[in-house]
Formats: structure tokens, C-alpha cells, sequence
């Protein structure tokens, strides 16, 4: 069934504590924790429980989580205090040639530095 948690799903054990990682905030819904390898000062992934590949098909399937994840990116942000130090970046990288490596939705909460546009 749609958003079931798939057992070879790295980020769905995060979510079961299978997997151990630096958790920053959690609610009902969304996990947010520091990524493995940061490409920014402050670098937060935000993922929802409900396992789905992306963001388009997460906004599809559950909307409710989709809002939840972008709720908290905000709220990680504030936490961080990224909108004190110029803002900061939410990506979704979506398919191999976009960077997406982990067929998990999660949203890339970036900030602490400067950031180009358009982006590389
Ligand atoms: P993507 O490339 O799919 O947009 O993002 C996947 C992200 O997950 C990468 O930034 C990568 O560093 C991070 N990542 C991969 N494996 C782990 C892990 O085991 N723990 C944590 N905290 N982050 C991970
Ligand atoms: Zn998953």
C-alpha cells in the first residue's frame, strides 16, 4: 500500500530506530536529522514517516505529510536560527540525474553560508 515503510529503505529505518542518526526535532509525522555529509554549516534532512520515492509523489499520495515536512523544515530553521543568518535553502532532489540517492521524500534544509543562483 502507498506510504507503507519498504524493509530496504535506509531512511524508513531511521524512522524505526533501526538506523541510528542525530535527530534534531520529531513530531507524529516527520523525523529531522543532520545529514551524514553536510554540504553547508547547518544541514538537516526532514523526512516524512510515511515512506514515499519524492516529493511530487508524496504531495500526490499524502498532502497532510507533505505540509507536515515543509512545516517542519520552518522549524528546524527557526531552531538553527538560519532565518537570523540570511535564510536559508530547502532542496528536493528528484531522480538519479538530480542527486537523489536515497528513495526516501526528504527535504534538504541548508543553511549557515551563502548560496549561488541559479543553483549548480
Ligand atoms: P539525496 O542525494 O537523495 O538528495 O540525499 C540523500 C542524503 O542522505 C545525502 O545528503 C546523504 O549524505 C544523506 N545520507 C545518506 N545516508 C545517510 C545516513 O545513513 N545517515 C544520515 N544522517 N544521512 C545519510
Ligand atoms: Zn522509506
Amino acid at each position: 500500500m502507498a506510504g507503507e515503510p519498504q524493509a530496504d529503505c535506509l531512511f524508513c529505518k531511521i524512522v524505526t530506530g533501526e538506523v541510528p542518526a542525530t535527530i534534531v526535532r520529531e513530531t507524529d509525522t516527520t523525523v529531522a536529522f543532520r545529514d551524514i555529509n553536510p554540504q553547508a554549516p547547518t544541514h538537516v534532512l526532514v523526512i516524512p514517516k510515511v515512506h514515499f520515492r519524492d516529493a511530487a509523489e508524496l504531495a500526490a499520495g499524502d498532502p497532510q505529510a507533505m505540509a507536515d515536512v515543509l512545516r517542519e523544515a520552518g522549524e528546524v530553521a527557526a531552531q538553527e536560527k538560519l532565518d537570523e543568518h540570511g535564510g536559508y535553502r530547502i532542496v528536493f532532489n528528484t531522480g538519479a540525474g538530480a542527486g537523489q540517492t536515497v528513495w526516501h521524500t526528504h527535504a534538504h534544509v541548508l543553511g549557515g553560508r551563502g548560496f549561488n543562483w541559479p543553483p549548480g
